[in-house]
């Protein structure tokens, strides 16, 4: 396994740190749970075991297979924002692409880990176990976004319309092919979350719409060219191109944002957002992938984005590198955000 970059280094230290000592260990048939307490360790398992089921029924309709071997899951729980990063393996077994390693580590809130990290990490390993191979950036996280917590999910679509309204989106010809992380991490966050709930939703939600959401990625991904994923939103969704799917998604965030009023009271949320952020080592075989909640170390989404009654939350999810609290930009208006330039 060879993690070489920056944030594998970043990550790696901080879930490293002192203080992060475990004292428990609990076995379940899938997952080996190292936490600071065996209550701990007890509840991390149990509770992993429920998500990989529950995840693996959403999106593929059937439980997956025991794994050969199980994965490690380190829980480190501590104060202030939560994150979590899953590593991957890929290989290939009598020709078929596989997961061949996987493990787990998260880090900070308990029950921010285990409502909202959690099941973000198991949905990564239920995608790659279906994929066998690295799953698209955008709709890996965009899809583990989506087994998050409601708060979660709310706030990565105020983040999206606030990103499009600045004019920080990729067009999605662009989005989908990414094969690593752009710089901006909020973006590929946020408006992979947005493009991912849209497809599940045009596709018939629930299990039917997840079910298409991995035909088409399973076409796009086959080749990653603009004509593999123009084909796929072809035959999966009928659009005539990604450019084509592209405007009918900016249509429906531009119509009256009713998911917004209907959640009426948005969270007031007071908590640190759950970081993440992701990098995978590039080339070379095995290919190792990290799929990564940020640690605490590397705040790359802005802790609470406060949106009061669906109206503009108080300040936007800053840069990576950005001080943890300067809004970069004017809080955007919720309502029909402005067209990204989308040439
Ligand atoms: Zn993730």
């Amino acid at each position: 396994m060879t993690l070489r970059r920056f944030y594998s280094a970043l990550v790696l230290a901080a879930l490293a740190s002192p203080g992060a000592a475990t004292a428990a260990n609990f076995e379940t048939p899938n997952f080996s749970v190292e936490a600071p307490t065996p209550e701990l360790a007890r509840k991390f398992g149990e509770m992993a075991e429920a998500y990989r089921k529950e995840k693996a029924l959403d999106w593929l309709g059937h439980e997956m297979p025991q794994w050969p071997r199980k994965c490690p899951l380190q829980v480190q729980v501590s104060m202030g924002s939560a994150g979590g990063a899953t590593t991957f393996t890929f290989g290939s077994d009598q020709g078929r692409p596989v997961v061949s390693s996987q493990r787990m580590e998260i880090r900070g809130d308990a029950k921010q880990l285990l409502y909202s990290v959690l099941p973000h990490e198991v949905t990564h390993t239920v995608l790659a176990h279906h994929f066998g191979r690295p799953v698209p950036r955008w709709a890996d996280e965009g899809g583990s976004v989506l087994s998050e917590n409601d708060e979660e999910r709310f706030s990565h679509d105020v983040r999206c319309r606030e990103i499009l309204n600045a004019g920080r989106a990729f067009v999605l010809r662009t989005l989908f092919r990414m094969t690593e992380y752009p710089r901006d991490m909020t973006v590929l966050y946020a408006q992979g979350y947005s493009v991912t709930a849209y497809l599940v939703e045009k596709g018939g939600n629930g299990r039917e719409g997840r079910g298409k959401l991995l035909q088409f990625l399973g076409g796009g991904m086959n080749g990653n060219t603009a004509e593999s994923w123009n084909e796929a939103a072809r035959k999966v969704y009928g659009f005539e191109s990604i450019d084509a799917l592209e405007r009918a998604w900016l249509d429906a965030l531009r119509t009256p944002p009713s998911r917004l009023v209907a959640r009426g009271a948005a969270p007031g949320n007071d908590k640190p957002a759950a970081t993440h952020a992701s990098t995978a080592a590039a080339t070379g075989t095995p290919r190792t992938e990290l799929r990564t909640s940020a640690a605490p170390a590397m705040p790359l989404l802005e802790p609470p984005v406060r949106a009061v009654r669906g109206v503009a939350p108080a300040n936007e999810p800053t840069r990576p590198a950005a001080a943890p609290t300067a809004p970069s930009y004017p809080p955007p208006v919720l309502g029909p955000p402005e067209l990204p330039r989308t040439r």
